[in-house]
């Protein structure tokens, strides 16, 4: 798990009360789009101060309402973090862990988005917490965290095990795809080189696959080893080699 904690964004140590959460996770959105997906992630570093600012001098909070939020990128971020009451889900504050989705209500998480809170979760579980997911929603009358995201709590796409599971949807997302294509596959191909570390220079995830993600398909399949030396198109072994080096990443 790519897990950014509260001190690498310079934030002092949590003052909200202790609690020892046994229940499960429950999920949360943004009441709004926020188009992270398509930015550089030190965009995501920007939102999450200002969501902590917003909960501590617009709704008065002692901290940023979370445990923990994932990005668009894969990434975990640490709000109020383990042990701690939240100011998230009324009725479940101090039972349960919440965990904020990055996005808003007509913005479908991405695949490595959703991967992020399955490590979430497994991590927790690690900690003794039941494996149980939950949406807001099911505690309040609130249309948070989106009927997408509500979906993918009900079928279950949370409680999977993290990358592993996934590995043949998403090879067959990305088989296939060539220099010149663009489009939702090739941001999901990007989504996966990125938060398997390897560079897409500044055009970053665009949906566009250009030189730069050639470069880093090549990149990540030299990495998994692969005498292959060609990157501008997705056989399935440049697949299963991109899809290792994800896995990997988030080990
Ligand atoms: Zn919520
Ligand atoms: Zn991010």
């Amino acid at each position: 798990m790519k897990l950014i904690r509260r001190s690498e964004l310079g934030w002092p140590a949590t003052t909200a009360g202790h609690a020892n959460p046994r229940s499960g996770l429950v999920v949360h959105y943004d009441g709004s789009n926020q188009g992270l997906a398509g930015q550089a992630h030190s965009a995501c570093l920007s939102y999450w101060r200002a969501t902590r600012n917003f909960h501590i001098n617009t709704n008065g909070w002692v901290d940023i309402g979370y445990s923990f939020a994932a990005c668009p990128h894969g990434y975990v971020f640490e709000g109020r973090g383990l042990n701690r009451i939240q100011a998230a889900q009324p009725g479940g504050n101090s039972t349960y862990y919440s965990v904020s989705l990055m996005s808003g209500p007509t913005e479908t998480p991405t695949a490595v988005q959703i991967d992020a809170v399955r490590q979430l979760r497994g991590y927790l579980m690690d900690r003794g917490v039941a494996g149980t997911v939950r949406g807001h929603r099911d505690f309040i009358a609130t249309s948070c965290p989106g009927d997408r995201a509500y979906a993918m709590v009900k079928d279950g796409t949370f409680t999977k095990a993290p990358g592993a599971d996934a590995a043949g949807g998403m090879e067959e997302d990305m088989v296939g795809l060539s220099q010149g294509d663009s489009g939702e596959r090739v941001k999901f191909l990007q989504e996966l080189l990125r938060a398997g570390g390897h560079d897409l220079g500044p055009a970053g995830i665009d949906g566009d696959y250009g030189p730069a993600t050639a470069r880093a398909v090549l990149a990540a399949r030299k990495a998994e080893g692969s005498r292959q030396d060609f990157g501008d198109r997705i056989t399935g072994a440049a697949a299963k080699q991109i899809l290792s080096q994800f896995v990997k990443a988030h080990r």
